[in-house]
């Protein structure tokens, strides 16, 4: 008998595994219980209540998408909290992985890094190997080494305790239960937030910068699918870039008009070039999971933020925004 548990269940990776798992064709293997924490189930800052959660579930594998994340100004301003609340969160998972587990420790634990930890001067595209090659953007050091850490934890848990510890980097992550702040939000539920609220009141869609810088975007499904395959056949303590090929990359440009068409709004579409547009590319190598995984099909950027609109039309009053 397996169990899984799921932290950060609620959010928007954490959702998108349980439909995975729960929805229709569900790729719940039989005998596998999965369970979905959110921090109603207690605060993993604290030490315990997270060995309170293993003691109740005993989890044979464990999926660590708990975090504390925010946009760039949340991160410039709060680095000693974006540091210390990940560090502790982390640290209790997987200590508490080593030794609460159903068998003793866990079979397996997945952590999720995210390109944004990488090195601010570095070549493109980036892989796994270059992590620790260089400082990361001071906006986001707090935040960046919290996360670098657990991909040292997980080589250091896997040599001293035999533990199967490993992480996956994804890139730009976007579908149901997103935070859609236009504030706080990532780019794609911003967007859509922002174009509901243009054709709600016959203002023009402004898009902050120029719109031609380039992003990797993945629909939570698809990341939903491949982590649960990361857990059940990648086992290396090595993190896996999860994102879609080079060749997918897309200009915001393109994805505001894709938010545009999904929305039917009509108006006026501006790009404010007053306002900083960040770096112009970030791009992603995604070899190891091609050598893998050579035949997944990603869901297309127009299909998914159709998807994304939708949902987001249907529960308006109470997602997160
Ligand atoms: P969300 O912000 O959507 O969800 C965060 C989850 O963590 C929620 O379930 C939240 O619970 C839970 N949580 C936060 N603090 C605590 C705590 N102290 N104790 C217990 N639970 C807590 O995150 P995402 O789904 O977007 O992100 C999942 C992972 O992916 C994170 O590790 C993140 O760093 C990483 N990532 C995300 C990217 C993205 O584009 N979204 C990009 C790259 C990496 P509650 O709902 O109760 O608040």
């Amino acid at each position: 008998m397996s169990v899984v548990l799921v932290t950060g269940g609620s959010g928007l990776v954490g959702s998108a595994i349980r439909a995975y798992v729960e929805g229709p064709g569900a790729a719940c293997a039989s005998g596998e219980t999965w369970v979905f924490l959110s921090s109603k189930d207690g605060d993993l800052k604290v030490r315990a209540d997270c060995e309170a959660i293993f003691a109740r579930h005993r989890p044979t594998h464990c999926i660590h998408l708990a975090a504390k994340v925010g946009g760039l100004f949340a991160n410039m301003r709060e680095k000693v909290e974006f540091y210390r609340e990940n560090i502790m969160m982390n640290d209790n998972v997987m200590e508490c992985c080593r030794l609460h587990g159903r068998d003793g420790k866990v079979a397996k634990l997945v952590s999720y890094l995210s390109t944004c930890i990488f090195p601010d001067k570095t070549s493109y595209p980036i892989d796994e190997t270059m992590l620790h090659a260089g400082p990361p953007h001071p906006s986001n050091e707090g935040y960046a080494y919290a996360k670098r850490m657990v991909d040292t934890m997980n080589r250091a848990y896997t040599e001293e305790y035999g533990c199967n510890f490993t992480s996956i980097i994804p890139t730009n992550i976007y579908g149901p239960s997103d935070n859609f702040s236009i504030e706080n939000g990532h780019v794609i539920p911003g967007l859509i937030h922002k174009c509901y609220i243009a054709k709600r009141d016959n203002t023009p869609f402004v898009i902050w910068g120029s719109g031609t810088p380039l992003r990797q975007f993945m629909y939570s499904s698809d990341l939903a699918e491949l982590t649960v395959w990361v857990m059940r056949e990648y086992h290396s303590p090595d993190p896996i870039i999860v994102s879609v090929d080079e060749s997918a990359e897309v200009s915001i440009k393109d994805v505001a008009l894709s938010v545009a068409k999904a929305m039917k709004f009509e108006g006026e579409v501006v790009f404010d070039s007053s306002k900083a547009d960040g770096q112009f590319k970030k791009t992603a190598g995604n070899k190891k999971l091609r050598g893998l995984r050579p035949d997944f099909e990603f869901i297309g950027i127009e299909e998914g933020i159709q998807k994304a609109v939708d949902w987001f039309n249907a529960n308006y009053e109470t997602c997160r925004k």
